[in-house]
């Protein structure tokens, strides 16, 4: 029997453990969320962000610009935040309108207070294994992997996705974890072979349960990072069916990785608000 890896019974342990951190503080770290437009799937992930904050008495702000905001004035806003020392974190949730340059806008949050860990100063730091704000879902991944014991030294790791936000930070951390990892995309040839190859698989492709038996081999640990709404209904990149009957451990969707993204952003807000101390 497979065993089912609970991301929300992680996300607890890791809020329990930053509560502390977070009392400690004279004044509570504040985040604050920049959301632009009404974009209903980021209103949810939003929501849940600034839920998560009230639970741990971290202080929150979000910020609702009109949709027809340029990038000027999105940088402006960034810009006196960035000044603000009583913000710790910012997070510009994407998508952003089609008018506005997001990279500029994402390179413009300072680094010490990206907790999304998408600029790239932080992405040099976790390339070259230096301290720094990580990426939430891989660094929750990774958390996941540690908390259930999950050896991951020598294994073979393929993560499926090169995202700049999952599948490429994870196979960096992965990497730095020891593992020996490939990294499968749109244009590999031969996608099955090479997940079958796999003792611990990571699905970040955003097709709904596109891996399937020929795709996980028995035993394997099945990460599905996947978050893909079909009929209303949420469904993982990989066919759950086959994921519990053929590896030894597995992320179910929902209830898998998406708690632990949300757990590793207050965990990163906490971090940036202690180094700004
Ligand atoms: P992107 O669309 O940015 O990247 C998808 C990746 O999958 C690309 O690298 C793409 O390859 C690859 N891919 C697409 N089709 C195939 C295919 N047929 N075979 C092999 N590889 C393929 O998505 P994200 O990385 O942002 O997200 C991936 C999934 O994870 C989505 O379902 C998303 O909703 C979910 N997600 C979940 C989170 C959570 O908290 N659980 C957080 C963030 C994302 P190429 O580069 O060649 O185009």
């Amino acid at each position: 029997m497979a065993i089912i890896l609970d991301g929300k019974m992680i996300r607890d342990q890791i809020l329990a453990e930053l509560k502390p951190r977070v009392a400690a503080f004279a004044r509570a770290p504040q985040l604050v969320v920049i959301l632009v437009g009404d974009n209903p799937a980021s209103q949810v992930y939003v929501k849940n962000k600034i839920a998560a904050c009230e639970v741990l008495g971290i202080r929150s702000q979000k910020l609702s610009p009109a949709v027809s905001i340029t990038t000027e004035q999105l940088l402006a806003t960034v810009n006196q935040l960035n000044a603000d020392p009583e913000v710790h974190g910012i997070l510009v949730q994407l998508p952003l309108p089609p008018q506005v340059d997001a990279m500029r806008v994402l390179e413009a949050v300072a680094p010490g207070k990206d907790v999304d860990g998408f600029h790239p100063v932080n992405a040099g730091k976790l390339l070259s294994g230096a301290p720094g704000l990580r990426p939430c879902t891989p660094s929750g991944v990774m958390e996941l992997l540690r908390r259930y014991d999950i050896p991951i030294e020598g294994r073979k790791a393929v993560v499926v996705g090169r995202s700049e936000i999952v599948g490429k930070p994870m196979a960096i951390l992965l990497l730095q974890a020891n593992a020996t990892v490939t990294i499968c995309h749109s244009r590999t040839s031969n996608l099955a072979e090479e997940c079958r190859r796999a003792d611990i698989l990571v699905a970040a492709i955003g097709r709904a349960e596109y891996l399937g038996e020929e795709h996980i081999q028995p035993g394997a640990v099945v990460i599905d990072v996947g978050m893909n709404r079909v009929n209303g209904r949420l469904t993982g990149d990989v066919d759950p069916v086959e994921m519990a009957r053929l590896s030894s451990a597995y992320t179910p969707v929902p209830g898998g990785v998406g708690p632990l993204t949300i757990a590793m952003l207050m965990s990163n807000t906490v971090r940036a608000a202690e180094q700004a101390q």
